[in-house]
């Protein structure tokens, strides 16, 4: 406990918590930035005129409250999959739905469960609400261990599928034993199903305790817009809307939102685009570096770089991330973690990017140690 009087008078989980640590934003330019996943390519051109529109010569409408159901974007979205927009609830980016289901159903007497490694937001989101969970390791096989986690005796499993910090995507075929045989809520994270072979959403109808989270951050090129979604059975969106700041999703947010789904041939190929090149890249590192390789289905590379003489692990991953920082290339490395300390997650760049990449890793093998 600090000396302040604030540190005093937190609540004693509070006091004690770590924050999520996010990737670096940096603020000067001339970084080649793949560490957080975000699109190389810009948005729709429909979503910068949707924002002009919004805004208007002089603002005025941003004196006003925005819709507080962000109704038109639920509809949009429910039409876009299929689905009754009773079934659909809007957040400020998917962490903000993540953050709403963490507070209905965990908590001291809610334990939650989890996948090592999987998007390290959920056990500090379950810190906050004072709740514990439990984790299931996964290792290079990327098998998700089905019996365990229906056995954690969990109230909620949160997946993410594609898997996130590796990529790898899980077959609906284990996720519907997961929902059969799981007493608790399972949380799809499907940040990256729009570069996924196959996704959750046509298990909703039969699997009321399913919901599926999306976010337009990565596929639709809108991080800074902040747009999430959950899909899931009326009651628990019913749930949902009750713990949401009431106007938790901007005016120009929705307006953005609704103006990329609007665009989806747009975005066909920015999606096909980014594919090819994670195919390209993963295939040439695989057979012609040699590195292990998670198969991608994602935006995102994991990939266990080799040294000049042959050496992986943690110590060769930590000097080619810090190679790749001096020359201004941002990456991601996550040490804590058991299967992914030994590799870096690139995010698929533009062409341009990652030839630097490329470059720079062609660099750090020919650099003395340590240089
Ligand atoms: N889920 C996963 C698996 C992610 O990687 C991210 C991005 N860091 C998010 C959710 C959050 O996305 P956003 O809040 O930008 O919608």
């Amino acid at each position: 406990m600090t000396g302040t009087p604030s540190g005093r008078l937190a609540l004693a989980h509070v006091a004690k918590l770590h924050a999520y640590t996010p990737g670096i934003q940096p603020a000067e330019p001339g970084w080649v930035k793949l560490n957080t996943n975000e699109c190389p390519y810009p948005p729709s051109p429909k979503v910068v005129e949707a924002i002009k529109r919004e805004l208007g010569a002089d603002g005025a409408a941003l004196r006003l409250y925005p819709d507080p159901r962000s109704g038109p974007l639920r509809a949009a979205v429910a039409r876009m999959h299929g689905l009754d927009p009773a079934r659909v609830c809007i957040g400020n980016g998917s962490d903000d739905i993540l953050n709403l289901l963490v507070r209905c159903f965990c908590g001291p007497e809610a334990t939650a469960a989890l996948t090592l490694p999987g998007y390290s937001l959920y056990p500090v989101l379950v810190g906050i609400q004072d709740g514990s969970s439990t984790s299931v390791q996964l290792d290079r096989s990327m098998r998700l261990p089905v019996d365990a986690i229906a056995a954690s005796g969990a109230r909620v499993f949160f997946l993410t599928s594609p898997n996130a910090p590796t990529g790898v995507g899980f077959p609906n075929t284990d996720i519907e034993k997961i929902l059969d045989g799981f007493g608790g809520i399972v949380v799809v994270d499907e940040a990256y199903a729009p570069f996924a072979r196959e996704n959750a959403v046509a298990l909703l109808d039969r699997h009321p305790n399913l919901v599926v989270v999306r976010t337009l951050s990565k596929a639709y090129a809108l991080a800074g817009i902040r747009i999430g979604y959950a899909l899931a059975d009326i009651e628990v969106i019913g749930l949902i809307d009750k713990v949401r700041d009431s106007y938790n999703v901007s005016r120009l947010s929705q307006a953005a939102a609704l103006a990329a789904l609007g665009d989806p041939d747009y975005y066909r190929g920015v999606v096909e685009k980014i594919k090819t090149t994670r195919d390209y890249y993963s295939v040439s590192w695989r057979t012609e570096r040699g590195w292990f390789t998670f198969p991608s289905e994602t935006n995102f590379i994991c990939t266990e770089p080799r040294d000049s003489k042959g050496r992986t692990g943690l110590g060769v991953a930590k000097a080619a991330y810090d190679f790749l920082f001096s020359r201004k290339v941002l990456v991601r490395h996550f040490p804590s973690d058991a299967l992914t300390a030994s590799c870096l997650r690139i995010t698929v760049g533009s062409d341009d990017e990652m030839l630097v990449l490329d470059d720079t890793l062609d660099a750090w093998l020919k650099a003395p140690p340590n240089a």
